[in-house]
């Protein structure tokens, strides 16, 4: 799997189109990160919708610094990002999805990740074209939905690029997943605006009947 340019990915003109993001959606990144700083001799306390403020150093009360969260996370994506659980039910849910509808992965790692992720991706069931983007996701969803009459859905487990694609692209369907259970309780929804699922058990089923197939 190779990641594309919007500009060289194929999306077939009338065919539905499924736009994805990986972490908290397709891969569990807390969960993984978490581990990955362990190791590192420090530890993550999920009290707050936040990455590096919930970064410690074992028995301090202040989090990291924004650098050291930092330098942790572009270190993850050297040489730890290889080491996250997929979402249960993820890769099966557009497995059937793709039968009928184009699926593209969208997301906002860093350039570095670029092989880590897809070679991530590949090996866990998620053979899509695969699209780098940095910043809120709305232009980018808006020009690939523009190339098909098919309906379109957007997933992400961040509003901010939710609330971004509905303003760019207000005909994209958009589902919220927040994979990580932890987290949940404090991530910002809006499920009158964005269709808002706890696993792919339902939301599967709901991109199908957006796109009419399983
Ligand atoms: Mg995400």
């Amino acid at each position: 799997m190779q990641p594309v340019t919007p500009e060289d990915l194929i999306i077939r003109p009338t065919a539905p189109l499924l736009i994805v993001d990986v972490d908290e959606v397709l891969a569990h990144f807390m969960a993984g990160f978490e581990r990955y700083i362990a190791r590192r001799g420090f530890e993550m306390r999920i009290d707050r919708f936040a990455l590096f403020q919930n970064l410690y150093r074992p028995g301090e009360t202040e989090h990291l610094d924004f650098e050291t969260g930092k330098a942790l996370f572009d270190s993850f994506f050297q040489d730890g990002a290889d080491d996250l659980e997929p979402v249960i039910g993820a890769a099966d849910a557009l497995a059937s999805l793709s039968t009928g509808a184009g699926v593209v992965i969208l997301t906002n790692a860093p350039a570095h990740a670029l092989e880590s992720r897809t070679g991530w991706l590949s090996r866990h069931g998620f053979d899509y074209p695969m699209i780098l983007n940095s910043g809120l996701k709305g232009p980018t969803i808006a020009a690939m939905a523009a190339r098909t009459t098919g309906a379109s859905a957007f997933i992400d487990d961040l509003l901010p690029n939710l609330e971004s694609s509905a303003e760019t692209a207000p005909g994209v369907a958009r589902f919220q997943i927040i994979a990580d259970h932890r987290l949940r309780p404090f991530a910002p929804t809006a499920p009158d605006r964005h269709d808002l699922h706890e696993d792919w058990a339902t939301l599967g089923p709901a991109l199908g009947t957006l796109v009419g197939s399983v």
